[in-house]
């Protein structure tokens, strides 16, 4: 069984950790954009430091540098039996370059997840975490940002994937366990 997925919803909604559990569930690899930008920052690499400062501002990274970078990583070995993007495509132009790669590769996505939560729940989550955690791109206008961001740019890509059948929609909201249990069981038609 390959699992080939990407997962949308705006920050806070708890994709990070959906995710992961559910690469742990599937057998695949996470790969998290968010996740490998920021190793980049601590890593001080020249791709951390042009990206540092669209992910101060809470706006996307140029897309040269973001496709670059996911290009390479599908490319990895332990990414060819499957995997879930996490915060990769964001925009419609992403969308299509993620498409070209995989079909250069002769293979396609089996689902897109759309993550729900309403945005109240998310500002409320994001500020607890800002103060758990103290990311330096979680203070309340960059909050606010990218969640303007989601809304302009990623959001509009559920209906692309509804389009080509591939968008599982799943409410967020709930317990860990929960949400995890609703997001297999949506998937499983289309694994
Ligand atoms: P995240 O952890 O997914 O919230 O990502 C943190 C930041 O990394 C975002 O606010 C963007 O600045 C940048 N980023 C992550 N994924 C992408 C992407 N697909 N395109 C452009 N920028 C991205």
């Amino acid at each position: 069984m390959s699992a080939r997925l990407i997962i949308m919803g705006p920050q806070g909604a708890g994709k990070g950790t959906q995710a992961a559990r559910l690469a742990d569930r599937l057998g695949v690899p996470t790969i998290s954009t968010g996740d490998m930008f920021r190793s980049h920052l601590a890593g001080r690499s020249e791709l951390g430091q042009r990206a540092q400062r669209y992910m101060d501002a809470g706006e996307l990274v140029p897309d040269e540098i973001t496709d670059a970078m996911v290009r390479e990583r599908l490319a990895q070995p332990d990414a060819a039996a499957g995997f879930i993007l996490d915060g990769y495509p964001r925009n419609a132009a992403q969308a299509e370059v993620l498409e070209s790669i995989l079909a250069e590769a002769g293979i396609a996505l089996n689902a897109a997840i759309e993550l729900t939560a309403d945005t109240d729940e998310v500002v409320q989550r994001l500020l607890k975490r800002a103060e758990e955690q103290g990311r330096a791109d979680d203070t309340e206008p960059v909050i606010r940002r990218r969640l303007a961001v989601y809304t302009e740019q990623t959001a509009p890509l559920a209906s692309l994937y509804a389009d080509k059948d591939l968008l599982v929609q799943v409410d967020g909201v709930g317990e860990m366990d929960e949400v995890t249990e609703r997001l297999l069981a949506a998937l499983e038609p289309k694994l």
